[in-house]
């Protein structure tokens, strides 16, 4: 009786309409009987049987947390286009290859490479006091021996956007924006954007650098990192986000009259650093050719270990797949997982294998980018007449504590170019109270990650993969 509740829109688009396949069965026929059994159940007794084995497995398996412990152990810390990034895609093809997945590869392209080799800022006179800083990704350098500047605090972007040139000129601009503590990370969105507009608006005014309260929400001492130079090409002023505790500091100093603070950051800069995809697959037994993506990203910032951003997603996304793959029947559909490279300094793995990968079809992707938290909200981005089974979903999902979400998920951003193409996507939402204090910090360490939260996030994405992979869905508006 539960296949009912499903409604006619779910029993059109489980009646065998492959992506490519125009004809949907009309919905008359049920309307006029909708006592009528359905010719098919978007979940099958078989596949339900299945997915009760998966989420118990997922439950009690360690994988995941072998794996992130594994990457954060044998590799560290993996900036985008350096030598520690390409080992860690060595490390991604021998573990995909022991985990038996097949196709697996890696993508290369190239990317402009940045880093810090200094980033120092402190206060200077009549009480000196060095302060926490980490540099923006994409900072050009200070002139040696760092730039000297009083500081100009502005409470938000919009305060800084509205001043006059004369109270910005030769000075330091200093963003004062706190972030909000969200569940499901919104606070990011509102306060991140200081990240990548404060260089160029600054810029514009006159300014000589730009000082950014961090994007976090802890008190602490570390300084968080974060790319700007995405959002500010063509922007060529050194930029840094300073530690909660110095952003304090500094905002109180600042009050007591004119604060002068000495800036220095050395950046090396290259073109065409080798970075790279990784790609495992599931090849499905019926329909190979369309894919179910499941993201993560390889890279990290390079002060903590990447362990919640985002050797958590990597570990999330694989564990999940071999769930799958060990199963004694391979879903219907392709299960692809990407390990993208490169995403913190600008999504280059999304941009590439957006490119790389256009004319396939895609049936529907999902990314692990918010730490290990527990997923508590299942959201799609669904044309409409799939929405059913969008609930389908999220009633296999609700034995862990899911609840359904609304039809505007984001899909994370190495899926992002493809959401844009066109690929429905999906979001398992963790639980990101804490994320933000971690993020991009030296505190993203694996002792962060829980793995009771970690098995909770593979029995989701396990779940959730198999049944659009073994399902005909098409969650796209029909053609
Ligand atoms: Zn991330
Ligand atoms: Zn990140």
């Amino acid at each position: 009786m539960r296949y009912f509740a499903l409604g006619l829109a779910a029993l059109a688009f489980a009646s065998g309409a492959s992506a490519q396949q125009t004809q949907q069965p009309s919905a008359t026929s049920v309307a006029v009987n909708p006592q009528a059994p359905p010719a098919a159940a978007p979940i099958s007794p078989e596949q339900e049987r299945t997915v009760d084995r998966l989420r118990a497995a997922a439950l009690e398996s360690n994988l995941a947390w072998e794996i992130v412990e594994d990457l954060v152990t044998e590799i560290g810390p993996r900036l985008a286009g350096s030598e520690a990034e390409a080992r860690a895609r060595d490390w991604a093809v021998n573990m995909l290859r022991e985990q038996r997945f097949s196709n697996v590869r890696i993508e290369p392209f190239t990317i402009p490479y940045w880093d810090a080799t200094r980033e120092e800022a402190s206060i200077v006179g009549p009480a000196p006091q060095p302060m926490v800083i980490a540099a923006l990704g994409g900072s050009p350098s200070t002139p040696q021996g760092g730039l000297e500047a009083e500081v100009v605090r502005f409470a938000d972007m919009a305060a800084l956007e509205a001043a006059p040139e004369d109270a910005v000129r030769g000075r330091i601009v200093f963003i004062d924006e706190r972030m909000q503590r969200t569940q499901d990370g919104s606070g990011y969105g509102a306060a991140v954007a200081k990240r990548g507009r404060c260089a160029p608006v600054a810029q514009a005014k006159g300014a000589v650098a730009c000082l950014i309260r961090s994007v976090g929400t802890d008190p602490h001492r570390f300084a968080h990192q974060g790319g700007s130079s995405r959002q500010s090409q063509g922007a060529s002023l050194p930029a840094a986000a300073i530690s909660p505790a110095d952003a304090d500091l500094l905002a109180r100093r600042i009050s007591r009259g004119a604060t002068r603070v000495r800036l220095d950051i050395q950046a090396d800069i290259r073109e065409n650093a080798p970075s790279g995809n990784v790609i495992a697959e599931i090849r499905g037994r019926e329909r190979p050719d369309e894919i179910v993506l499941l993201a993560a990203h390889l890279d990290s910032w390079d002060m903590g270990q990447g362990a919640v951003d985002d050797g958590a997603g990597v570990a999330i996304v694989t564990a999940a797949a071999k769930l799958i793959r060990d199963l004694p029947r391979r879903p219907r559909r392709t299960i692809r997982i990407l390990l993208a490279g490169a995403e913190e300094n600008g999504v280059h793995g999304g941009a590439a294998y957006a490119e790389a990968h256009a004319n396939e079809t895609h049936i529907v992707g999902a990314e692990s980018d918010f730490g290990a938290g527990p997923i508590w909200r299942f959201r799609t981005r669904f044309a409409d007449h799939a929405l059913p089974y969008g609930r389908a979903i999220q009633r296999q999902l609700a034995p862990l504590g899911i609840i359904p979400g609304d039809n505007a998920a984001g899909g994370g951003a190495d899926i992002g170019a493809m959401r844009q193409a066109g690929m429905p996507v999906v979001d398992l939402s963790q639980n990101g109270l804490d994320y933000f204090d971690y993020h991009h910090t030296p505190n993203d360490t694996l002792d962060k990650i829980d793995p009771e939260a970690l098995r909770q996030n593979v029995a989701a994405y396990a779940v959730f993969a198999y049944l659009v992979a073994d399902s005909d869905g098409v969650f796209t508006a029909e053609p």
